[in-house]
């Protein structure tokens, strides 16, 4: 891993041991340290800062204190965030045009050697404000003590490996989604909550009865995983018909020099805030045999009242990466929603269809027409109802 990925040790920080640091910290702060544990109105402020003030002395002072305060004349503007996607404003280098600052000049010329097109670190990253679940009797995180994690889970893809025929294309790396996880939670429950195209494929060839394309999902037949974390693999052991992915793979590197030892625990007994890894490290998240995610953690803190502390909303996805939909090979209009394989009036294979291009170039009153094999396109069936709320 090291060797492969070693690019990343310059990101990444020194190994962490999650629940150390924390109760460390947590030595550290006073028993007047309550800001952790307060909403910012204005009446835990004043309490906060021990003194008196009417609101009007209130409103003067957050005026007297805001940020517009340091604004000066000819300055950009303002960034305004939607919370729904962080977009800087660019600044235009030809203004103001009267100043012969060299930092003016350098940034003209950057930008005239460059793309216009800067890249943002969250440009079109979307925010999820889930709606806080009400609930009578919710367990609630304690903020100021539980420990809030953060995994970004990446997209499958494929390396493309040196020396490989030019045919192979590799896919780059893309990110799916941020998840916050809390510190007492497990590995296991951070697995439940990846959402994966392969888990929703249903492997039944329904080309003589469509009805067949009803049927149990990838991931309620194959349920084995593991994650790969410094060098340690979790395996999924919760279902007893599991096979263990690792154990071919630690046979294979003991028959190498120069990797492992490797060891071996349950994702479901191991949680959290017990892993010793580096931050900004990409590890491994294996499903479905052959389907390989990055994941890192990208951040950990103390969970605070501006947060959600319902557990039960945990583990929540933060963040995602909108990808584009799929279009119908035939129409180019709607998404697809079967795949053919081996179709012999179709050159593609696979070809994707909609719905409507499917039935009527296949079908003359419900009969098949020539030969083919066809698949439902698996879908995320929570997304597509709207589960998930941008
Ligand atoms: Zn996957
Ligand atoms: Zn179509």
């Amino acid at each position: 891993m090291d060797d492969v990925y070693k690019l990343y040790d310059l990101n990444a920080s020194p190994k962490v041991d999650i629940s150390g640091y924390f109760n460390d910290y947590l030595k550290l702060l006073v028993p007047s340290d309550r800001f952790l544990q307060m909403r910012k109105d204005d009446s835990n402020i004043t309490s906060l800062m021990g003194v008196q003030l009417e609101k009007d002395e209130m409103s003067m002072l957050t005026d007297y204190c805001s940020v517009n305060q340091l604004t000066v004349e000819g300055e950009c503007e303002k960034v305004v965030n939607t919370r729904k996607m962080r977009n800087k404003k660019v600044f235009d280098p030809k203004e103001p045009e009267d100043v012969d600052l060299q930092t003016l000049q350098n940034l003209r010329k950057r930008w005239s050697q460059k793309t216009k097109h800067a890249v943002y670190k969250y440009k079109s990253e979307y925010f999820i404000n889930e709606t806080k679940k009400e609930e009578t009797n919710k367990l609630c995180a304690i903020p100021g003590q539980d420990i809030l994690v953060f995994v970004r889970v990446y997209h499958p893809f494929m390396n493309q490996v040196k020396n490989t025929p030019k045919k192979v294309f590799g896919t780059t790396l893309k990110l799916n989604n941020v998840i916050a996880m809390l510190g007492f939670q497990t590995l296991a429950q951070l697995r439940d909550k990846i959402s994966c195209i392969s888990d929703y494929s249903i492997s039944r060839e329904c080309s003589e009865n469509l009805k067949n394309a009803v049927g149990p999902m990838a991931k309620d037949v194959y349920k084995s995983g593991f994650f790969f974390i410094e060098d340690t693999f979790y395996n999924d052991t919760r279902c007893s018909t599991n096979v263990d992915y690792s154990r071919g793979i630690i046979e294979w590197a003991q028959r190498k020099q120069n990797l492992g030892p490797f060891k071996t625990d349950t994702m479901e007994n191991t949680r959290i805030d017990s892993l010793h890894l580096r931050f900004g490290y990409p590890w491994v998240y294996k499903h479905q045999g052959g389907c390989e995610h990055l994941i890192v953690f990208s951040d950990a803190r103390l969970i605070n009242c501006d947060d959600e502390v319902t557990i039960s909303a945990y583990p929540r996805i933060v963040r995602i990466k909108p990808s584009c939909s799929k279009f119908c090979m035939i129409c180019s209009t709607y998404n697809v929603k079967w795949i053919t394989l081996d179709h012999d009036r179709i050159p593609h294979n696979p070809c994707y269809f909609c719905d409507d291009c499917f039935k009527s170039y296949n079908y003359v009153n419900c009969k098949k027409v020539g030969e083919f094999k066809a698949y439902a396109y698996p879908q995320n069936i929570e997304a597509v109802r709207g589960h998930i709320k941008i």
